[in-house]
């Protein structure tokens, strides 16, 4: 396995291993059992990913003699919610589980989220380890702590920063994940190349064949590249103050476009539709060249993610719900434009009719 280490600075016994590779979940038990002791495991999964894994993985820890329970829970972005953290959390105390246990996050990024929250609270933090089987949670939403269940006034309302003890990437989940999902894992890819720089932006250009058909070889090297570039902005930024920010790209618009829609947008369409309006913000306010634009454009397209908004979507929704989420951000929208590919920062003094222009063109 690849291993791409996470340091969080001074704080030593909170950085943890990255471990990415191809049908390793047999060794991932290996290393739990030899590095992460605990007196009782609970692999924690969704309705589906325990249908397709949960026996195989269970099996695999109680072979090594691990205490091991499954805990399931409906799949969908609908049950990360406080109902089903006490659901859990309910079945965890009737287990008698306490604070010499291990939680183990098996699935998407709702598994992820959910167990993380539940983690940093349950008798007053537990440890937990990732296991993420969507493509969007092992190049993203596993990685750097970011915990959280929604309300029914928003999205990750109620959370907290919690670092996992470990995340083990293994690729072989992906080849039952269904493609709008594998997309949307896409779209972060996309975003990174984007943010990081233009070398990585020309891999993705040039193996673009090869990641959609899912290449082991090259695949592996796209998903540890990504988690060695969200890696590097978590130690620099752990609770997202400055630079973290910057994996925003194409999420303001995104979740406005997310919301706006009632959520039948998937989050890798929005965030899709978002990077292609942030490009076009770019160029009308930090002189953004239209090659790179055309070449962005052209990358989204090739990966089969939309850039347009249907024209039912009203300009003035999404106005609204960017306004709302700037509670979140001390009264400015934040958008993460680009000077070029490789060169983004967060301008917060966009215009309002920028803003409206923008939306209008991505109409359609
Ligand atoms: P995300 O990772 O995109 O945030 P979820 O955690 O909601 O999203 O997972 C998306 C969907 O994919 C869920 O229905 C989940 O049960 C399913 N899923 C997760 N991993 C796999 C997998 N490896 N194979 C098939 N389906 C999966
Ligand atoms: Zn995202």
């Amino acid at each position: 396995m690849k291993k791409v280490k996470l340091n969080l600075n001074k704080k030593i016994s909170l950085s943890y291993d990255i471990c990415i590779g191809y049908n390793v979940i047999d060794q991932v038990g290996l290393i739990i059992a030899e590095n992460h002791k605990a007196s009782h495991y609970v692999l924690i999964t969704d309705s589906n990913v325990s249908r397709l894994y949960g026996g195989v993985v269970l099996g695999i820890f109680q072979n090594l003699g691990l205490n091991t329970t499954l805990i399931e829970f409906q799949a969908g972005e609908t049950s990360k919610n406080i109902q089903t953290v006490l659901s859990v959390v309910g079945q965890m105390l009737k287990l008698g589980v306490d604070r010499d246990a291990i939680l183990i996050a098996l699935g998407g990024g709702v598994a992820g989220d959910l167990v993380g929250f539940i983690a940093s609270v349950y008798m007053r933090s537990v440890p937990y380890i990732q296991i993420p089987t969507t493509l969007m949670a092992q190049v993203d939403s596993s990685i750097g702590g970011k915990t959280a269940v929604d309300l029914p006034d928003g999205k990750n309302l109620l959370g907290a920063f919690h670092q996992p003890k470990a995340v083990f990437v293994d690729l072989k989940f992906l080849e039952t994940l269904p493609n709008t999902e594998f997309n949307n894992g896409l779209a972060e890819i996309i975003k990174y190349g984007i943010i990081d720089n233009l070398k990585f932006f020309e891999t993705l250009e040039q193996k673009a064949d090869a990641i959609k058909k899912q290449d082991r070889d090259v695949l592996s090297a796209v998903v540890e590249h990504s988690c060695r570039f969200k890696k590097k902005i978590v130690e620099i930024d752990e609770k997202d103050r400055g630079i973290r920010r910057i994996l925003n790209f194409g999420h303001t618009v995104g979740h406005a476009v997310e919301a706006a829609s009632g959520y039948t947008i998937s989050h890798g369409n929005a965030v899709a539709i978002g990077m292609a309006a942030a490009v076009r913000m770019s160029g009308k306010l930090c002189g953004f060249s239209i090659g790179e634009r055309e070449r962005i454009w052209r990358l989204i397209d090739v990966f089969g993610l939309p850039r347009y908004l249907s024209l039912t979507i009203r300009t003035d929704e999404i106005v609204e719900r960017l306004k709302m989420d700037k509670k979140k951000e001390g009264d400015k929208i934040n958008f993460v434009l680009l000077k070029r590919i490789g060169m983004p920062f967060v301008n917060s003094e966009v215009p309002e009719a920028i803003i409206r222009e923008t939306i209008e063109e991505i109409k359609r």
